[in-house]
C-alpha cells in the first residue's frame, strides 16, 4: 500500500494504463483528491466499483493526523503525528498578501547548525512527498484557509532529501493538483552545493533561499558543519552558477545572534561577499531556545547591520516575527512535546 498523495499525475496515469484502464482516470482521481479533497476513496462516485475496490486495495488516502495546534492571532502551528508515530511540524503564517506555510521535509536533521532546535536530533527518517503534501491539505482542512505561499524551512534540510522534494514541488506546482505558482514556492538550504547546481536545472521557477549566517569561514564553520564540506567561497561559486543558469534572485538568509556574526565588520564582510550577486539578505532576529545557548542581538544591533548593508548597497529586509510566543522556531514544538 502506498500513500496515494506521493504519486505525480504522470506516475497515477502510468498505475491506471497496467491495471488497463485509461489514462484520463488520473485527472480524475487528482480531482477528488486536490480539488474535491475527499476524506475517503469511496466518495469518489464517478469510478466504477472494481476499480475503487483495486485503489483501496493499493493505495492509502489519510497517512498524517494533526496532533496539536497553537496560535497566536496571525500564526499557527502544527504538530503532525506521522504513521510510525513520528512528529513533524508546520506553521501557517498569515499576511497581507496571503497565507503562507513552513513545511518540514525530514524528521529530524543531519545537518547540525549549532543554533538549530531540529539539529539537536539527529535525522531519523526523510518525508515522502505526501508526507509533505498531507501537511497542507491538513492545515487547509482545518483553518479553512486557503495556503497560497509554501516555503521548505520547517524540520529537516530539504537537498538531503532531494528526489522527495522535486516530487513535492511538482505536485504543489501542479494545475491538476494544488496549483501554487512556482514564484510562490520557496526552497531553503543549508548549501548543499551539488544540490543547487541540479535544483537550477529543475524546469520550475521555484525561489532558493541560502542559509548563510556567516560572511567568512571561520565563523560559518562555528554555526554550520556543512560548511565544512562546502566553505563559502564554493558556496558563492555554486550560486553565481545557478544565478547564471536561471536568471533569477536568491535569498540569504542571516540569523543575527549576539556577538557572534553581528558586528560592524561582519556586515561590512557580507556586503563585499555579495557583491555582484543578484540577491537579498533576509535578517532573522534570533528566535532563542531553552536548550541553546545563543542570544538574539539587540534591537540596536539588528538596526546598525541592517544600516551598515544598505550603505554598502547591499538590499536586505529585516524578517516580521511570527510566533515568538508559541516556540514557532523550527523544531521547538516537536522538542517541547517529546521531552515532557
Ligand atoms: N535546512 C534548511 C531549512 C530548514 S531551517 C536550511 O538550513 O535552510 C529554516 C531556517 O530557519 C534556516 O535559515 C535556519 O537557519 C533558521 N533557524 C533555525 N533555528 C532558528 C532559530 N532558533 N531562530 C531563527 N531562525 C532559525
Amino acid at each position: 500500500m502506498e500513500n496515494i498523495y506521493n504519486l505525480t499525475l504522470s506516475s497515477l496515469e502510468e498505475y491506471f494504463l497496467t491495471q488497463g484502464d485509461k489514462k484520463f482516470r488520473a485527472v480524475q482521481v487528482f480531482d477528488w483528491l486536490y480539488k474535491k479533497r475527499i476524506t475517503s476513496f469511496d466518495e469518489m462516485v464517478n469510478i466504477k466499483k472494481d476499480l475503487l475496490e483495486k485503489i483501496k486495495q493499493d493505495f492509502t488516502l489519510k497517512n498524517v493526523v494533526i496532533e496539536a495546534r497553537q496560535s497566536d492571532h496571525d500564526v499557527e502551528k502544527f504538530l503532525f503525528r506521522l504513521e510510525d508515530n513520528e512528529k513533524v511540524e508546520a506553521v501557517l503564517m498569515l499576511h497581507d498578501y496571503g497565507n503562507s506555510i513552513c513545511v518540514s521535509s525530514q524528521v529530524g536533521c543531519n545537518m547540525g547548525c549549532a543554533f538549530c532546535e531540529s539539529g539537536r536530533r539527529k535525522k531519523v527518517r526523510n518525508l515522502k512527498s505526501g508526507e509533505m503534501i498531507e501537511q497542507i491539505l491538513l492545515v487547509e482542512e482545518a483553518t479553512k484557509k486557503k495556503i497560497t505561499h509554501i516555503v521548505v524551512m520547517g524540520i529537516g534540510e530539504p537537498f538531503d532529501n532531494y528526489d522527495e522534494l522535486v516530487k513535492f514541488i511538482e505536485l504543489c506546482n501542479h494545475p491538476k493538483a494544488l496549483e501554487i505558482g512556482s514564484r510562490h514556492i520557496t526552497v531553503s538550504t543549508c548549501g548543499i552545493v551539488p544540490k543547487i547546481l541540479a535544483f537550477a536545472k529543475l524546469p520550475y521557477q521555484v525561489n532558493l533561499a541560502i542559509s548563510l549566517h556567516a560572511p567568512n569561514d571561520e565563523i560559518r564553520c562555528q554555526l554550520m558543519p556543512i560548511n565544512k564540506v562546502y566553505p563559502v567561497e564554493k558556496l558563492m561559486d555554486a550560486i553565481r552558477e545557478y544565478l547564471k543558469m536561471t536568471n533569477r534572485r536568491v535569498s540569504f538568509e542571516y540569523i543575527l545572534l549576539d556577538g557572534v556574526n553581528d558586528r560592524e565588520i561582519d556586515a561590512i564582510a557580507l556586503a563585499k561577499l555579495l557583491t555582484g550577486i543578484n540577491g537579498y539578505v533576509n535578517l532573522i532576529p534570533y528566535n532563542e531556545t531553552n536548550h541553546l545557548k545563543w542570544k538574539r542581538s539587540s534591537k540596536i544591533a539588528i538596526a546598525k547591520f541592517y544600516d551598515t548593508l544598505k550603505k554598502n548597497h547591499t538590499a536586505v529586509t529585516i524578517r516580521r516575527e511570527f510566533g515568538r510566543e508559541i516556540s514557532a522556531a523550527c523544531g521547538q514544538l516537536r522538542s517541547e512535546k517529546e521531552e515532557k
